[in-house]
């Protein structure tokens, strides 16, 4: 039985916001939010995710946040994150556009320098909101090179088609694009974001595998899923981690990428992975080898990784 916080793994679902340490918390003046059950409804969640968020108000919270966090990733063995962090709201709330990213951005220059961890961030946007916000994260990005991919998220009850012409204006702009689908909303949302949001990578898209025509069209692009199956748990998306479809996914060929949500520690995810999916040692290095190649990390980042991985099942 290897470790598997030695495992090397790249993280690419993650919320930067959802892995502040309840220490920091605490310190923020905040009180760490206890989940013993499954959130009612994406409603529920997104509110607790609210007042952690409007703890965060100063250079030096978003800083401090991003540090520990490449902290924490860099102690279960993830070499490579690309974190996910909603600059623009938290812009627009605190009436400065720029100051939270820079401080996100020296938090992982820091981390990367200390702890050995390499990072991209990964500008969100809620559905729910406008797409004058949406261009405006786009400016953020091309500001910041830190900065690799924009991509919708939170209800997707809310279409993607009013994104198009900023999404189409961020691919023609070299940015990535992924996109939360087919979590909450069936087939029809990711077929959707594949068509008007170009998605490189579908975050989460544990609903595929309702529609055989999607199955096939993802597998033949070889297009990575992005599962986080304790966060779908904790959502009620899926009634337990045993009926969770992360090996159909992988029986149906797809690429499947193992990611967290910033709900648990990654490490403890591929550990549930060896005890609740029966996956052994090489079934865990290939799910970290996915993790690798559908991450937008330079070759050599990726070479290096790779390089790790096969030690690490061979040692
Ligand atoms: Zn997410």
């Amino acid at each position: 039985m290897r470790d598997l916080r030695l495992l090397p793994k790249a993280h690419l679902h993650t919320h930067l916001e959802s892995t502040v340490r309840p220490a920091t918390i605490r310190d923020l003046g905040g009180e760490p939010p206890v989940q013993d059950r499954p959130f009612i409804g994406f409603r529920e969640f997104a509110d607790q995710r609210a007042t952690v968020r409007a703890l965060l108000r100063d250079y030096e919270h978003f800083r401090r946040i991003a540090e520990e966090f490449c902290q924490d990733e860099a102690a279960q063995g993830v070499r490579y994150a690309e974190v996910t962090f909603t600059a623009a709201a938290h812009g627009e709330r605190l009436g400065d556009p720029d100051m939270p990213l820079e401080g996100v951005v020296e938090g992982l220059a820091i981390g990367a320098e200390r702890y050995g961890i390499q990072t991209r961030v990964i500008l969100d946007h809620s559905r729910r909101r406008s797409a004058e916000r949406l261009w405006r994260s786009l400016k953020l990005a091309a500001r910041h090179p830190q900065v690799i991919a924009i991509g919708l998220a939170g209800d997707e009850a809310y279409p993607a088609a009013p994104f198009a012409e900023v999404l189409q204006a961020a691919r023609e702009a070299g940015l990535h694009l992924v996109h939360h689908a087919g979590e909450t909303a069936g087939p029809a949302s990711v077929w959707e974001v594949l068509t008007v949001g170009h998605a490189e990578r579908i975050g989460h898209g544990i609903r595929v595998l309702e529609d055989p025509d999607l199955v096939a069209e993802l597998r033949r692009r070889r297009l990575p899923l992005e599962v986080c199956p304790s966060s779908n748990v904790l959502l009620g998306l899926v009634p337990s981690l045993a009926e969770h479809p992360l090996p159909r996914l992988v029986e149906a060929g797809l690429m499947v990428t193992l990611n967290t949500d910033g709900e648990t520690s990654l490490a403890a995810e591929y550990e549930r992975a060896r005890e609740i999916f029966g996956c052994g040692d090489a079934e865990l290095a290939d799910l970290a080898r996915a993790s690798v190649e559908a991450s937008f990390a330079p070759a050599e980042v990726k070479a290096q990784v790779n390089a790790e991985i096969g030690h690490w099942l061979s040692g």
